[in-house]
């Protein structure tokens, strides 16, 4: 069994993700071909934005943002202690303060009320300037964007949300990526939507941002390449990606979402009576499942179990097994400064199963019996 079965996918998107790569070679546009731009346009359809601008990851997605929004030195960026590094160490790499937030135990997302304490706290100490809210759609699921865009507008702050792992999700059928006065996500192979290698997004309804970005993201470019007004980076997209996504987003859009959707209700209904406690998903939500992630009884010996079931041919993960505010990078910094006692309750005992479109019932089935075979002894 995959963790996430990318071959599995291939084999079912063959026949036109080889046409696909076989024209990139054939015409070789390999740098902003017509694809990169016909991509753009389905993608910012999809999402419900005005413009979206592809990039090279998910990382430089969140920094391009944050280039746009001129975030720097004496800024806070609040971020939640539980999600992926790039979520935090692109403020920091802007020269930004990272303040960390704790999440809330039942759908592992920011919580807005310990936000706000925060946000009050940075305004008390005086020493930064609070600027963004980073917002995480962890594991697929949106983050509370009614309360977040409230706190946001009553403290004048800038919303970004990093959707790397919440693209194709939904509040009120309202999309991910939308949420944020800018998003990001992340074409990485093992994201909801991955492509063959790098890639990355961003969507604003925003024209100027639209418009900086893109200069950003291809030199500081003004009228045109060779002309030069911004210190910038090389962040595109290649067409071969782009063209391998449009294959990979129409399957996306026709029943890859709803296929892990049903996937985790399989896990819900077979797992609800155990002592494992199931991912959360709030009403009128939808999350893309980038991870079904359940939080295992505290005495059950994490490292073992996993062990176990990899030898029965179960691959699992731990995302995330460490606080952002203790990851090494922030040690001796202000951000290393956090008060989050259930990321620190998560990080111990989280546990991703294997999931993804092309799982089947006797798959799910294997997972739950393994899974509760190994809890209740
Ligand atoms: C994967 C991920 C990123 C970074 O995306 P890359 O394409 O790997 O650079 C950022 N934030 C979150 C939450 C992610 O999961």
């Amino acid at each position: 069994m995959q963790f996430r079965d990318l071959k599995q996918q291939y084999q079912v998107l063959k026949k036109d993700i080889d046409n696909a790569m076989t024209k990139v070679a054939t015409d070789c546009n390999f740098i902003s071909g017509q694809q990169v731009k016909d991509l753009e346009k389905e993608l910012a359809e999809y999402v419900g934005v005005k413009h979206c601008i592809t990039c090279a990851n998910g990382t430089d997605a969140l920094t391009l943002a944050l280039m746009a929004w001129n975030i720097g030195k004496g800024d806070a960026v609040f971020v939640p202690d539980f999600t992926f590094f790039a979520s935090g160490e692109c403020p920091a790499l802007e020269g930004a303060t990272p303040v960390f937030v704790d999440v809330k135990e039942e759908t592992y997302n920011i919580d807005s009320e310990k936000l706000e304490t925060a946000i009050k706290r940075v305004i008390d100490e005086g020493k930064y300037m609070p600027k963004v809210v980073v917002a995480v759609d962890l594991f697929g699921q949106p983050a509370e964007y009614d309360k977040i865009r409230h706190i946001c507008d009553k403290y004048n702050l800038l919303l970004l949300e990093d959707g790397a792992q919440g693209f194709g999700g939904s509040i009120n059928e309202k999309m991910a990526c939308s949420f944020g006065d800018i998003a990001t996500t992340s074409f990485f192979p093992a994201k909801p939507l991955g492509c063959y290698g790098d890639g990355g997004a961003i969507f604003t309804d925003n024209d100027q941002w639209a418009e900086l970005i893109r200069s950003y993201a291809v030199h500081g470019k003004g009228s045109m390449k060779y002309d030069n007004v911004r210190i910038g980076l090389n962040s595109r997209l290649d067409t071969i990606q782009a063209a391998i996504l449009q294959v990979k987003l129409k399957a996306f859009k026709d029943y890859e979402v709803d296929a892990v959707n049903k996937v985790a209700r399989m896990y819900t209904e077979a797992l609800k009576n155990s002592s494992i406690v199931l991912p959360v998903v709030l009403e009128n939500y939808v999350s893309s499942w980038a991870q079904y992630t359940v939080q295992l009884p505290e005495e059950i010996d994490r490292v073992a179990l996993q062990a176990d079931l990899k030898e029965r041919g179960i691959p699992t993960m731990v995302y995330y097994p460490k606080p952002m505010h203790l990851q090494g990078a922030f040690e001796g910094t202000d951000s290393a400064e956090a008060d989050c006692s259930v990321t620190a309750k998560l990080c111990k005992c989280v546990l991703a199963l294997p999931m993804h479109p092309y799982m089947t019932e006797e798959n799910v089935n294997e997972v739950v019996n393994a899974l509760i075979e190994k809890i209740s002894k």
